[in-house]
């Protein structure tokens, strides 16, 4: 049994990996603001002595002991992170200097969760772990995917510097169960429109890709790179299945069995036009590939949404 700290564990990603670390018999201590993330989250752990949930804000010092640090602190919806992009740049920055400050202290394993929006709207397709991307520095996302580069930055000199046992691993689209409703990313919101019989909102003229990933799969790749022995990453974790955005909202559609209509909205700025992991490297080195097809996934997280309406869960327009 370890002692693991998850930062951002109130979150969806992070949630879920609270649930396989605890099933795991481990200690886990989850640190979360709660600005995307809910106690709702953790409900089923409350009353576990191995579980511990600490309200903080990352980017304020954290005086901690522990074995293993997953550190997922940081909103991921487009629309979450640009909301307080400054505080969005300082959870990136200042609130990873914290957690590897308390990794250098406490001599734990640091797991950094990076993104694949480090590689921008990316001129390579689809991406390996060694392309450095397309970004702007100066554009609505630039406060998460330079955040999250710099992040990498602080995490690789931690690292050579202090010989810290970190890891870094590059997130690629991820989707299930206990998104919020709110979410703005593409599959909570159209799942909700469909549900609620409402329009199917396609930005630009849904011809854009992504490769959709279910949240169990991604926590068993996120403990495969924590444990693995000597290596460091950065490695990319997703599924490779890609499809346009026009091909989800028909997907949706078929599975919740609605009759919304598509409309189409305008393409948020610097949003990427293709977006496939090279999963070569996971599969070498952690042994992982994806197991849930996108069909089978959407069920599941369609199901989870109905309850949650039915339950009467707050669904903000
Ligand atoms: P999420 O918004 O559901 O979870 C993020 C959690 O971090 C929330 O519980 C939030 O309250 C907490 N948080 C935010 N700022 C904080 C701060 N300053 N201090 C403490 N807690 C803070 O998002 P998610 O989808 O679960 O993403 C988790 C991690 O994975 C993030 O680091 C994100 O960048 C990364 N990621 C996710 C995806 C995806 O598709 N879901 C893709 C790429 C990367
Ligand atoms: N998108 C869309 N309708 C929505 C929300 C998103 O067409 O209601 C598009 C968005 O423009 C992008 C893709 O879906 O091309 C994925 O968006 P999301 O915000 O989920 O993630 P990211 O852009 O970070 O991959």
């Amino acid at each position: 049994m370890a002692r693991v700290v998850v930062t951002g564990g109130a979150g969806f990603i992070g949630s879920h990996l609270c649930d396989a670390l605890m099933a795991q018999g481990h200690e886990v201590i989850c640190v979360d603001n709660l600005y995307t993330g809910s106690k709702r989250n953790f409900e089923a752990h409350r009353q576990n002595a191995r579980f511990e949930f600490i309200r903080h804000d990352v980017t304020q010092p954290l005086m901690l002991e522990a074995d293993e640090i997953y550190h997922l602190a940081c909103p991921a919806s487009p629309v979450h992170y640009q909301f307080n992009p400054v505080k969005t740049v300082k959870t990136n920055v200042i609130g990873t200097i914290n957690m590897l400050g308390v990794a250098k202290r406490v001599r734990a394993r640091l797991l950094l969760a990076s993104t694949s929006e480090v590689y921008g709207d990316p001129l390579q397709h689809p991406q390996k772990e060694e392309y450095w991307g397309n970004v702007n520095p100066i554009g609505p996302r630039s406060c998460y995917d330079e955040g999250k580069r710099i992040a990498e930055t602080l995490t690789v000199n931690y690292h050579l510097q202090h010989r810290l046992n970190t890891k870094i691993i590059r997130i690629f689209n991820t989707y299930g169960p206990r998104m919020l409703f709110n979410d703005g990313r593409v599959v909570s919101n159209f799942i909700v429109q469909a549900l609620r019989g409402e329009d199917i909102t396609l930005y630009g003229d849904g011809t854009q890709t992504r490769s959709f990933c279910y949240v169990s799969d991604m926590v068993s790749g996120i403990m495969a790179a924590m444990v693995k022995k000597d290596f460091y990453g950065p490695v990319n974790l997703g599924n490779p299945n890609e499809l346009s955005i026009a091909e989800l909202a028909e997907l949706v559609l078929e599975l919740t069995g609605s009759g919304s209509k598509l409309v189409f909205r305008k393409l948020p700025a610097d949003d990427p036009t293709r977006r496939r992991p090279d999963c070569t490297l996971a599969e070498q080195e952690l042994g992982w590939t994806p197991k849930v097809d996108l069909r089978e996934g959407l069920k599941k997280t369609i199901a989870d949404f109905e309850a949650r309406l039915k339950g009467g869960e707050k669904c903000p327009k």
